[in-house]
């Protein structure tokens, strides 16, 4: 092993030997023109990096840290799983008793099934939706991410954002040709062509971006009219805006959710679940193929179930309170500062637009990311040692960790990076 790694000479050896010098391409620091750095341990609201230098970590692994890095209580039931076995390829009780955790809080879900990424829930869940209509068509709101499969990467959000793509070189023009993608916030026609419509029920892969009265309602009609199906990403809110997440939240019910993220405590684990009717299509009851080797991972379970163990009323509350109070510090700090900004809050989850107006669709996202203020005020923030998400296309993620001494000491460091702009 080589002592005294950097994260420059880091970065350089992993451009050798992966493409970008990272395994998922955000992390790359490539829209806000910087070097990533490399994580050597995190705790808390903290993550330090190999050269010994610490942040203040509102990525948290996209939200996925939700009690914050290494909480102990996770700590402890990760090892005490390991101990036990990684992987059998066979059942646990601990799947079935994660199932049931997930169902009492979200009601919609009379059936899950456990997979290992957001990816697989999305991709896994438009399977069984177009088996159940018999419909091929599938209807996605721009700015949305669900993931990198074939058919959902058109007019993505997050990484394919990041990078200014339209979709994605190697996704055969089949692939997409049932991929309808429509303006955000904007209720479209759905036909009686349409298996299902995916969206994220609060967009958090475009910056954040709050449902616009009526459109999650709007959803659920126009589905309910054509037959079609409604599916809620709740990769990013689910478990996470409260016990029942955003559908809860909205009072919208969907007939199919997708989970990741807060779901697998930090542990490859997601989720996607629903009526029973089209969830019994799944094999081996019916005739939707779908299955994976580390699918329940002991390990991922172990994570998921103290997580929402301990995500009681109590830590919602702290949660929201720590992301409204971080919004407020901060607008007060652009306003002084005479930036125009907009901090929008939903429950725990916080966004950054450096824009005149609220964002309310992909366009306008667009046009605030494509200012560069974002990408400025990252580094000006980095370099006093609070890791913002690294692109303008990503949501920030206060944990359970972040106390109000954290929230204050973002909000001067702000005012001391906004001033150097
Ligand atoms: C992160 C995310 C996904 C993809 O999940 P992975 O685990 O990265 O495959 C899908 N949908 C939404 C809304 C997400 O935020």
């Amino acid at each position: 092993m080589a002592d005294m790694a950097d994260n420059e000479s880091l970065y350089r050896r992993a451009c050798e030997v992966t493409p970008g010098g990272v395994s998922s391409p955000v992390r790359s620091f490539s829209s806000v023109g910087a070097t990533p750095y490399f994580v050597a341990r995190a705790e808390g609201a903290w993550v330090w990096d190999v050269e010994g230098r610490r942040y203040l970590d509102y990525v948290q692994s996209w939200g996925a840290s939700i009690l914050g890095h290494a909480h102990p209580a996770v700590v402890k039931a990760v090892c005490a799983a390991a101990v036990r076995g990684t992987s059998y390829g066979a059942p646990t009780e601990a799947e079935v008793l994660l199932a049931e955790a997930a169902r009492r809080r979200v009601p919609s879900c009379e059936m899950l099934r456990l997979v290992s990424s957001g990816t697989e829930a999305t991709m896994s869940a438009i399977r069984a939706a177009r088996g159940f209509t018999g419909r091929d068509r599938i209807v996605k709101f721009a700015g949305c991410y669900h993931g990198h499969s074939d058919a959902l990467l058109a007019g993505g959000g997050s990484g394919v954002a990041t990078l200014g793509l339209p979709g994605s070189a190697g996704v055969p023009a089949e692939a997409v040709a049932q991929t309808v993608v429509a303006p955000y916030n904007q209720v479209p026609v759905i036909d009686r062509e349409v298996a299902c419509v995916i969206v994220e029920p609060v967009a958090a892969n475009m910056g954040l971006v709050a449902p616009a009265p009526g459109f999650l309602e709007g959803l659920r009609t126009a589905c309910d009219r054509a037959g079609a199906l409604l599916l809620f990403d709740e990769v990013i809110t689910g478990f996470r805006l409260g016990p029942g997440g955003a559908q809860e939240m909205y009072g919208v019910v969907p007939d199919l959710s997708t989970f990741g993220k807060v779901l697998g405590g930090g542990l490859p684990l997601a989720a996607f679940g629903g009526r029973r009717d089209v969830m019994e299509l799944l094999a081996p009851v019916g005739p939707v193929y779908q299955a994976g080797t580390l699918s329940g991972n002991p390990l991922a379970t172990a994570a998921g179930l103290t997580v929402l163990g301990l995500l009681d009323d109590a830590a919602y509350t702290m949660l929201s309170g720590r992301a409204a109070d971080l919004a407020a510090m901060l607008t007060g700090v652009f306003e002084e500062a005479g930036v125009a900004a907009q901090v929008p809050v939903v429950g725990s989850l916080m966004g950054l637009f450096f824009a005149d107006s609220p964002v309310v669709d992909y366009d306008a996202a667009r046009a605030s990311a494509a200012n560069g203020v974002y990408a400025r005020f990252f580094r000006a923030m980095l370099d006093r040692g609070v890791a913002l998400p690294p692109s303008p296309y990503e949501a920030v993620f206060p944990s359970l960790a972040h106390t109000r001494d954290d929230v204050e000491r973002t909000a001067d460091l702000a005012r001391a990076a906004i001033a150097t702009l």
